[in-house]
């Protein structure tokens, strides 16, 4: 291996301004990066350093003069950055970053000037971390909001800028001291509520705890103290007994022959406080404070150790945790249990392997390990799936933003993070359109909405909203939503709202049909409608169970029953003369089409009779199939199948659904047309004829053309036949399959 380069080999600043003399560097900067330096050059062998060397001068050159609140030069904090970046064994991109990560923000270089000299990656990198400095949560809601943080993560463009920015977030919070008192207390703030949380999603172990301890001695500094006091004096009480389990296990397990590293150790302070408080006890109420913590080399020793423990001391009971089995979301994996030990003293103990311990501690940032060829590493593949999956990807993809695309995708399939102009941040379904983000703000902004800008320029309402995007929704005094957006509109609470408005407005439509064509009906019974009271027609209402007249008419309007229904309670005989006198009297509504005839008997409306009902011709639904009933206007009520397109795209409101019900007794038998697409070979269409008859179905009209689209006499053969019922059908299609020849069958409406 070569030789860590010396500080005075950097390479020239490529920028204009002056080369720095090598002896002019702060001697205390040049060993922190040199240090910096062998760490890469030990993790990374092989790997060409020159990038680094040429952030640092660049660094460097631009924070030259810049302190620290502390004092101390400026440049300490992005090489210490980037020191814990490299402690995670992270590649580097992420170190470059983590020198250059402040350069934008605080000095003149622009984006532009880092890609010259660093490539697309690294200024990606930078110019994520800068994006996300910028970023104000005003509100303790809005810190603490979980959408909050799975937008930071989803938004941001590389992983590595995570990684970045908790490495910045932890340094900063190593050296809060220096900081004023309330930019401590804000600081802290949101590190709990935003940076230590996003840790913990990525599974990375060591920075939250790190994150969670400084926040909480920041955030409340004399429940910090008390805490620390305490597990002082505990360790001290402790220190033997830790010794003494930590001796104990070593013997059982060797006993056994598992190989295994131990860690005993005192809890730390943030977890306990939240025990404290969630439990509402005090610290001398802790009984679990000492933790033991097994690695060993294989799951089965996992399992082993537990049993081996269990065998010696008493397990608590409900305490016992299988996240190897089962691993948390965050990919942790390892066995939980608590057990009395020496002396009555319960104890925590966690077993995992290595490979579990590493990805407990990094996480995410454990995914580069991989990279590093570590054959022991491979093992519980399928525990660790998801990661092996991103190493892949990263491999595959040589497109950064593809790669990361692609595990946005895995980290929150579901949703979309917008933003109003103001910058409050709405959280929608993946999929979500303009018309959502209306209604998502306010009913009144969804109702009027008549259009909606992105990003500032003006999109189509079905535009499927993107994770960053700035909605500005246009909105007209008066407009009313329409019914082609329930097939726009993904989120219930949008699609709930304009179902209202459109009841509302065809409730309305619907009693002024009803209205009108009670009138019209009256006239040609020859009832004379002047004669008749509201009162009247107020008590028909209600023997139908309606308060109201209103609701009569949209029943009418809507198809309920029909006009002579109403007219012949309100006046029996001038109808029934009128009828004499017409006689065959038509019908009162509009008859059903045509071709489904008296078959309309075979269907009746659950609990009610006397309501026309037809079958759609859209889906022509036979017997035995699942249906369902629309209430139309004025056209009495459609039955579908329930799988039907038009059913399943929604045309139809929930309320006007109807159940319906296939009549047993009767004995119809219901068309169906079938096209079957065959070879071109003698006696199909015979052989067609003869397994339907055998099926006791009946060919009512057959036609044979040749397939123009495949033009190699092959043909279309389509059959219109009776059926009894599905079952029928059913077998009618598999015989005609079975035929040699048919390439597939299927049915047409
Ligand atoms: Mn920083």
């Amino acid at each position: 291996m070569s030789q860590p380069a010396k500080v005075s080999d950097l390479p020239q600043r490529s920028l204009s301004a002056e080369p720095v003399p090598p002896a002019s560097i702060d001697p205390v900067l040049a060993r922190l990066f040199q240090s910096l330096l062998e760490k890469f050059e030990r993790t990374h062998p092989g790997e060409d350093s020159t990038p680094l060397k040429s952030a640092f001068q660049l660094a460097y050159l631009m924070h030259a003069g810049q302190k620290r609140q502390s004092g101390e030069p400026y440049l300490i904090h992005p090489l210490e950055v980037a020191h814990i970046l490299a402690d995670m064994t992270t590649d580097r991109t992420c170190l470059v970053t983590g020198l250059l990560h402040d350069l934008v923000e605080d000095t003149g270089v622009t984006i532009e000037e880092v890609r010259k000299q660093f490539g697309d990656d690294v200024a990606a990198c930078v110019d994520g971390v800068t994006k996300l400095a910028k970023l104000k949560f005003y509100s303790r809601e809005e810190r603490q909001a979980e959408s909050v943080r799975k937008m930071l993560l989803a938004m941001v463009k590389d992983i590595r800028v995570v990684l970045v920015k908790l490495a910045d977030r932890l340094h900063n919070m190593r050296t809060l001291g220096a900081l004023p008192r309330d930019r401590q207390e804000r600081i802290a703030q949101e590190t709990l509520e935003i940076y230590a949380p996003i840790a913990h999603r990525l599974g990375m172990g060591k920075v939250r705890a790190e994150l969670e301890d400084l926040g909480f001695e920041f955030t409340d500094p004399e429940a910090f103290q008390e805490i620390v006091e305490a597990i002082e004096s505990k360790r001290k009480a402790n220190q033997g007994l830790l010794d003494e389990i930590r001796g104990a296990v070593e013997v059982k397990l060797r006993r056994e022959g598992i190989p295994a590293r131990i860690e005993a150790r005192l809890k730390r302070p943030y977890s306990i406080w939240q025990k404290l408080k969630r439990q509402k006890i005090s610290i001398d109420q802790v009984y679990d404070l000492l933790a033991v913590r097994i690695i060993t080399d294989s799951v089965k020793n996992c399992y082993a150790a537990l049993g081996t423990l269990h065998g010696d001391w008493h397990p608590i009971p409900g305490r016992i945790k299988d996240f190897i089995a089962i691993p948390r979301p965050n990919l942790y994996q390892s066995l939980h249990t608590s057990v009395i030990g020496p002396g009555g003293q319960p104890f925590e103990v966690q077993i995992r392997t290595e490979e579990m311990h590493r990805i407990a501690e990094d996480g995410i940032a454990a995914h580069w390990k991989y990279k590093e060829g570590n054959k022991n590493a491979v093992q519980d593949e399928q525990q660790i799936a998801w990661l092996r999956q991103l190493v892949e990807w990263q491999r595959e993809m040589h497109d950064p933003g593809e790669f990361m695309s692609t595990l946005k995708v895995d980290l929150y399939p579901e949703e979309v993070y917008t933003f109003t102009p103001k910058g409050k941040v709405i959280v929608l379904p993946r999929e979500a359109t303009p018309i959502d983000f209306a209604y998502a703000i306010h009913t009144e902004v969804g109702n009027q909405c008549v259009g909606a800008k992105v990003n500032g320029r003006i999109v189509p309402l079905k535009y499927a909203l993107k994770n960053g995007d700035v909605v500005d929704i246009l909105t007209q005094q008066g407009h009313l939503p329409s019914k082609d957006w329930l097939s726009i509109a993904k989120t219930s609470k949008a699609r709930n709202k304009i179902k209202a408005v459109i009841n509302t407005t065809e409730r309305a439509r619907a009693i002024e049909i009803g209205e009108k064509y009670l009138e019209k009906e009256a006239r040609r019974f020859g009832v004379q409608w002047k004669k008749v009271t509201r009162e009247q027609v107020i008590s028909v209402a209600n023997e139908y169970g309606f308060p109201k007249m209103e609701d009569l008419h949209a029943a009418l309007g809507y198809g309920k029953f029909s006009a002579r229904q109403v007219l012949i309670k309100l006046a029996p005989e001038q109808v029934e003369a009128s009828e004499r006198a017409t006689a065959p009297a038509e019908p009162a509504v509009v008859a059903p089409p045509k071709d489904t005839g008296d078959k309309d008997l075979v269907i009746k409306v659950k609990g009610i009779d006397d309501v026309m009902v037809y079958r759609a011709k859209c889906c022509n639904p036979i017997r035995g199939e699942q249906i369902v009933g629309y209430i139309t206007r004025g056209k009495g009520v459609a039955v579908h199948s329930v799988n039907c397109t038009n059913v399943q795209n929604l045309m139809y409101e929930v309320e006007r659904k109807i159940t319906v019900e296939w009549v047993r007794t009767a004995e119809d038998t219901f068309a169906v047309r079938l096209t079957a697409y065959a070879d071109d070979r003698p006696g199909i269409l015979s052989h067609l004829t003869s397994v339907v008859f055998h099926e006791g179905s009946n060919i009512k009209a057959l036609e044979a053309q040749p397939d123009e689209q495949r033009g190699d006499g092959s043909a279309v053969i389509s059959v219109l036949l009776d059926v009894k019922d599905k079952k029928q059908l059913e077998r009618v299609v598999a015989a005609i399959r079975r035929i040699s020849g048919i390439r597939d069958v299927e049915r047409v409406n």
